[in-house]
C-alpha cells in the first residue's frame, strides 16, 4: 500500500490517523517498515536518512546488533511475567554509577510517567504541592506538565486538564533571577528543568546559568528535578549532570537510558527515593509514595538496556554522535551563507538546531527562537522529507553512533537543494 493508502485507512481508524499528534502531517505522514543504522525506509520502498531517530531514543542506531540479540534471547526465554527479575537490579545499577545523583533508580514505563513519579516524589518529600517549572521546558504529555509547555503561554496545551491542576504549577523564565523571585511563594516545594534547556536545547541553557538555577533551587530548599530524558547518556554517559557536574534532587530519564525501547525511570537521593520503599511508612502510609505499572522494568526492556549499557558508558557513541552533528551544523552553516539566507545552525552534543532571521540563538528568548513561519518549516521539513531526509521535530535534528560523514554529505546536498528552492519561492532569503 502507498503512504497516502495507508494515511487514509489510518484516518478511519485512529483519531487523526495517529498513535501521537506530532506525527501528524499533511498531506500524509510517511509509513515506515524498515530502519537500519541511520536509516529507515517506508512502505513505497523510499529510503530517508534519520534524523529523528525514533525521537532520539536510538543512540546507537537502528537495530543494534547486541540490542537486537538481547531482545530475541530474553524474548525466547520470557517476555512478561510481572516478577522481579535480576537484569532490573544490572539496569538500575548501571545508572546508579551513571548519575551522580542516583543513589536509587525506580524504572517507569515511559518519559512522561517518569515525570509524573518526580513530581509525586518532589512534593511528598517537601511536603508542598506546587511545583516550579521554567517556560517551554517539555516534560511529558500528563496534567502536571502541560501548563508551561508552550513558551510564552500559560495555558495548559490541551483541554481536559482541571484548573485546580494547572493551578499548582508555576512558571518562570529559565533565569536565576527569575526563579529566584518565584520561589519567594514558599509554597512552592518542587522544581523541574530539561536540563538542555527548552526542547533538547533548541533554547540554549549555559553551563553558568544551568549552576545558577540549580543554586537558587538549592538555596530555597526546593527539590529539584534534571530532567535527562533526552541529555541522559547523549551529553555524556552520565547526561548533563555528569558532564558539567551539576547535580540534581532527581533526575528523569527514558529514551537512550531505556534501551531505546518504551520505558522510563527516575533517580536520585536515596532519602527521596526511599519513600517508595515498602518498610516505609508516614503519615499512615506504607509505602508514603505510592508508584505501581504492569510493565515497569520489564525484562524485555531490562534486556535491551542492559546490553547498550556498555557501548554507551564508554563515551564511544557520544563522541561519533557529537562529531555528526557538528559535521551537519558546520555544512548547514556553510550552506545557508552560500545561499545569502540569514540565520545559523546550533546545538550542543549530538543535535542540530536551524534558526532563521538571526546568526545566533543568544540574547533571543524562548518564544523569538521558537516562532518559525508555518510555511516555513513545512517547507524544510517537506522539501527534505520528498529529498529522503527525515527531522526529528520542527527545525531540530539529532545523529546516533550510526551516522556516518558520507550520510551527514548526502543529507546536506539535500538541504541544500530545499534551501535553493525554499530561497526560489522566497519563503527565506
Ligand atoms: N521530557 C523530555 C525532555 C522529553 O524529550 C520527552 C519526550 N520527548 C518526555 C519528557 C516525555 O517522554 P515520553 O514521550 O516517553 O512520555
Amino acid at each position: 500500500m502507498s503512504n497516502s493508502e495507508l494515511s487514509n485507512r489510518a484516518l478511519a481508524a485512529l483519531p487523526g490517523g495517529v498513535s501521537h499528534e506530532l506525527r501528524y502531517r499533511a498531506p500524509h505522514p510517511i509509513y515506515v517498515e524498515r530502519a537500519a543504522g541511520a536509516e529507515k525506509w517506508d512502505a513505497e520502498g523510499r529510503r530517508y536518512i534519520d534524523f529523528k531517530m525514533g525521537s532520539a531514543s536510538q543512540m546507537l542506531g537502528h537495530g543494534h546488533p547486541a540490542v537486537v540479540e538481547a531482545l530475541q534471547r530474553q524474548a525466547a526465554r520470557a517476555i512478561f511475567s510481572a516478577d522481579c527479575h535480576e537484569a532490573e537490579i544490572e539496569w538500575a545499577e548501571w545508572v546508579n554509577r551513571l548519575f551522580p545523583c542516583a543513589e536509587r533508580t525506580r524504572f517507569t514505563a515511559s518519559g512522561s510517567e517518569a515525570t509524573m513519579l518526580a513530581i509525586r516524589l518532589g512534593r511528598a518529600w517537601s511536603g508542598r504541592d506546587k511545583v516550579l517549572r521554567a517556560d517551554g521546558h517539555y516534560h511529558g504529555w500528563h496534567d502536571h506538565t502541560l501548563k508551561g509547555a508552550k513558551a510564552g503561554s500559560l495555558q495548559a496545551a490541551s483541554l481536559g486538564v482541571p484548573d485546580a491542576v494547572t493551578g499548582l504549577i508555576e512558571v518562570c523564565a529559565a533565569d536565576p533571577l527569575a526563579m529566584q523571585a518565584a520561589l519567594q511563594d514558599n509554597s512552592i516545594g518542587t522544581v523541574i528543568i530539561e536540563a538542555s534547556g527548552a526542547n533538547y536545547g533548541s533554547v540554549p541553557l549555559p553551563v553558568e546559568t544551568l549552576r545558577a538555577l540549580h543554586d537558587t533551587a538549592r538555596a530555597a530548599g526546593a527539590v529539584l528535578i534534571f530532567d535527562e530524558i533526552i541529555t541522559g547518556l547523549r551529553w555524556s554517559p552520565g547526561g548533563r549532570q555528569a558532564r558539567d557536574d551539576i547535580v540534581p534532587d532527581l533526575t528523569t530519564l527514558a529514551k537512550v537510558a531505556t534501551g531505546g525501547l518504551p520505558g522510563g525511570a527516575v533517580c536520585g537521593r536515596a532519602e527521596i527515593m526511599e519513600l517508595m520503599n515498602n518498610s516505609a511508612a508516614r503519615d499512615g502510609l506504607s509505602p508514603p509514595v505510592s508508584h505501581k505499572g504492569t510493565f515497569n522494568g520489564s525484562p524485555l526492556i531490562a534486556a535491551a538496556a542492559c546490553a547498550a549499557m556498555p557501548l554507551l558508558a564508554t563515551g564511544e557513541a557520544q563522541a561519533q554522535a557529537d562529531a555528526m552533528a557538528e559535521r551537519l551544523r558546520d555544512g548547514l552553516n556553510a550552506l545557508m551563507a552560500r545561499h545569502g539566507i540569514a540565520g545559523c545552525a546550533y546545538g550542543e552534543s549530538s543535535t542540530c538546531h536551524l534558526l532563521f532571521g538571526a546568526a545566533d540563538p543568544a540574547g533571543l528568548n524562548p518564544v523569538e527562537i521558537r516562532s518559525v513561519p508555518p510555511v516555513l518549516v513545512a517547507g524544510l521539513r517537506g522539501g527534505l522529507l520528498a529529498r529522503g531526509v527525515d527531522l526529528m521535530s520542527h527545525t531540530s535534528c539529532v545523529t546516533s553512533a550510526a551516522h556516518t560523514p558520507e550520510l551527514i554529505d548526502e543529507a546536506l546536498d539535500a538541504f541544500d537543494a530545499v534551501f535553493a528552492a525554499l530561497v526560489q519561492d522566497g519563503v527565506l532569503q
